[in-house]
């Protein structure tokens, strides 16, 4: 007959009592580590468009507000950077909210056609600029209903297709489809513009994350579009998926749930 002695059970439960403490001290050494990794990327980015109006400020000071071309110039890029600022703290408290799971999500149903409009009517400004064409793709037979979170869908779409823009030549296209299956609705965003690498691929939903941080910059960008696109898909049990190649465009995809009852086609 084996007994397993009172002092070797007691061993045991503080063995396994050990372990579970170090666990929880990893974890906690791990969430300060990445905290205050945020913090250092926050403080860098931040210190990016501050230093930059400072600079314009600070000349214009000097005496450069005397010569009234190097006057509007300057005040002109001074704005840019203070834009810039706004948005960067914007960007940052909607990765914050929905990181901290705080970020409601307001399912109803929608049609994904006109959404797609909107946004595109949105961004037409952007695409002028550059001489984008931008195009819309579907059936116009189809009912194109989604049950998801509108406003977060427009921001997801905004982004996409605002990258479509951004990330491309003068002159290029940027494309957007709508295909149905039987449960599903999948959205494309495909572009002829200048591709990601393909080491940097995986990386771009990365906070901060940009293949070329001067001309995110120049063109507006704050790196955290992808890692919002990708929290608001996660929100709606849905997944990001990218191809591209270097020097030809890229495409994104994310599908969403079909809704297939035409009476609440009306927003
Ligand atoms: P950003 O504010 O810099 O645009 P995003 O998070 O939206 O930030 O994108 C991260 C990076 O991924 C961009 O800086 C860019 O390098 C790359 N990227 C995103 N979309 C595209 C695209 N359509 N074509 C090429 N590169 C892209």
């Amino acid at each position: 007959k084996t007994s397993i002695s009172p002092l070797r059970k007691i061993n045991s439960t503080i063995n396994s009592y050990a372990i579970a403490k170090n666990k929880e001290i990893e974890t906690l050494q791990k969430n300060a580590a990445f905290r205050r990794e945020f913090i250092a990327d926050i403080s860098h980015e931040l210190k990016t468009p501050i230093f930059a109006a400072q600079g314009y400020v600070h000349t214009l000071l000097d005496g450069a507000v005397d010569d009234v071309n190097v006057r509007d110039k300057f005040l002109k890029r001074a704005a840019k950077s203070l834009n810039a600022l706004d948005h960067l703290v914007q960007d940052l408290l909607t990765l914050n909210q929905m990181e901290s799971g705080v970020v409601k999500f307001n399912f109803e149903v929608f049609n994904m056609v006109r959404l797609l409009e909107e946004v595109m009517e949105d961004l037409e400004h952007k695409a002028e600029k550059r001489n984008i064409t931008l195009k819309l793709n579907f059936n116009p037979e189809k009912n194109y209903l989604a049950r998801g979170d509108r406003d977060k869908i427009y921001r997801v779409c905004q982004n996409l297709i605002s990258n479509a823009i951004k990330y491309n030549h003068e002159g290029g296209e940027a494309e957007v489809s709508i295909k149905s299956s039987k449960n599903n609705l999948i959205i494309d965003i495909k572009d002829n513009g200048l591709g990601i690498p393909p080491e940097d691929i995986k990386r771009i939903f990365e906070r901060f994350y940009r293949v070329d941080k001067s001309r995110s910059r120049e063109m507006g960008g704050t790196g955290l579009g992808l890692a919002i696109v990708k929290h608001i898909l996660e929100g709606h049990k849905s997944k990001i998926s990218v191809s591209s190649t270097l020097g030809k465009g890229s495409m994104f995809s994310f599908s969403l749930i079909a809704e297939k009852h035409p009476d609440t086609q009306k927003k």
